[in-house]
């Protein structure tokens, strides 16, 4: 892979027809290092938000053991990648094919399931395994994210008892599981989902050895500023110790987007103008599907350094020929830009580089290393000061 200083010594080199992947292998390494350091418990990757494989090699070098994996095919990816990293299988509706092949070709020995239906696939799959460690998803509000994850899985607490009851009678290791949501705006979002646990360990007097808090860890996008990280470390691990669980219980937490945002940026190339519309080269079908589907609005910056304009709202066409490929933003960039010129699109680590399709003959275009910083950090210690004021509102 090429190595450059940054975005503008990418477009001075190369002048890319395509768009162009940049990675940030330090600003991983540092997320890493951050939840390695500091969350108060183990911190398990969640594959899906980027599952590139140097990307899975820089979060093991900085001490990420495990790693979430939804579908044979990133248990599969992930053992070729890292043969020793230990694989927790945590969609909750499995083929039995996929258990199995999971089970006992890679040596997964942790799941996740929300019915008692998927109980019995886990178990049949792996020939009544003795060494099962079944997590046990619960339905959780999704209130305080701006992605809900909430309609789709996660038993009812009506429900949770009697599962954990069954579960426990199988499990060698039994834990609970819920997910409050992908970016998750106030550490509030977990406090209000360990009480749900809470209540469902009452229900179900059984002895649980493990909580797993989930994703939902937030990064920075413009309007999108959340407080600092250790606030939700504090809030988890006060309320995790408050739990009526085994005294040697662990605490998990499965973060993707806050591990992986800020390892990718990317530059596109403005290929027509219209008013305050600009046509570049990726889009909805590329690295921009949150920018497309949800309205996600990522940084943006030109790289043309002799465009002196006032910065003015843009909305971004992609390349396919379809309506959908639309991206309202507002993006905030020079009046003066023009075709011809080049963008760089910042925050695109997570569920950005990952997303990219070849519809329509787009989506080819390098991938090149750079070591500048990005263009917003939640690891930089410049967010502290905030910090003591949320921590004094949360109480
Ligand atoms: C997507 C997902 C994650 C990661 O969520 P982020 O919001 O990216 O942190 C973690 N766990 C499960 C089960 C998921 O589906």
């Amino acid at each position: 892979m090429h190595h450059h200083h940054d975005a503008p010594a990418v477009v001075r080199a190369l002048s890319p027809d395509e768009p162009v992947i940049l990675n940030r292998p330090h600003a991983a390494a540092r997320a890493a290092r951050f939840f390695v350091e500091r969350f108060p418990g183990k911190t398990l990757y969640a594959v899906k938000a980027n599952p590139s494989p140097q990307l899975l090699k820089v979060l093991w070098d900085e001490g990420v053991t495990h790693f979430d994996v939804a579908s044979i095919a990133e248990v599969r990816l992930v053992r070729a990648a890292l043969p020793e990293a230990v694989l927790c299988f945590m969609h909750p509706v499995k083929t039995a094919r996929a258990i199995r092949e999971a089970y006992f070709e890679h040596g997964v020995r942790t799941f996740s399931l929300d019915t008692h239906e998927e109980l019995a696939k886990i178990v049949a799959a792996t020939d009544n395994a003795a060494d099962l460690r079944l997590c046990v998803r619960l339905r959780v509000s999704s209130e305080y994210a701006e992605l809900s994850l909430a309609s789709k899985f996660g038993c009812d607490l009506a429900e949770a008892g009697e599962l954990l009851q069954a579960s426990r009678q199988v499990a060698d290791w039994l834990g609970v599981c819920f997910h409050v949501g992908s970016q998750a705006m106030s550490p509030f979002a977990y406090v209000q989902a360990l009480d749900r646990v809470r209540a469902a360990i009452a229900q179900a007097s059984v002895v649980i050895d493990m909580v797993d808090v989930g994703g939902g860890f937030p990064s920075v996008y413009p309007g999108m500023e959340p407080p600092p990280l250790e606030d939700y470390f504090a809030i988890i691990h006060r309320h995790f110790d408050a739990l009526p669980i085994a005294y040697n219980a662990e605490l998990w937490c499965e973060p993707g987007r806050a591990l992986c945002a800020e390892y990718n940026s990317l530059i596109v190339k403005v290929e027509k103008r219209r008013g305050n519309e600009l046509y570049i080269n990726d889009g909805a079908y590329g690295a921009l599907y949150d920018a497309a589907h949800v309205g996600w609005r990522f940084p943006v910056r030109s790289l043309n350094g002799d465009r002196q304009g006032e910065a003015m709202e843009f909305a971004f066409y992609g390349p396919t020929c379809d309506d959908a490929d639309f991206m309202e933003g507002p993006f905030d960039l020079p009046a003066d830009i023009a075709a011809g010129d080049y963008v760089e699109i910042g925050m695109l680590g997570a569920y950005g580089a990952a997303m990219r399709t070849a519809f329509n003959g787009f989506g080819s275009g390098e991938a090149v290393e750079v070591s500048d910083e990005p263009m917003a950090c939640l690891y930089d210690g410049s967010r502290r000061r905030e910090a003591l004021d949320n921590v004094v509102s949360l109480r």
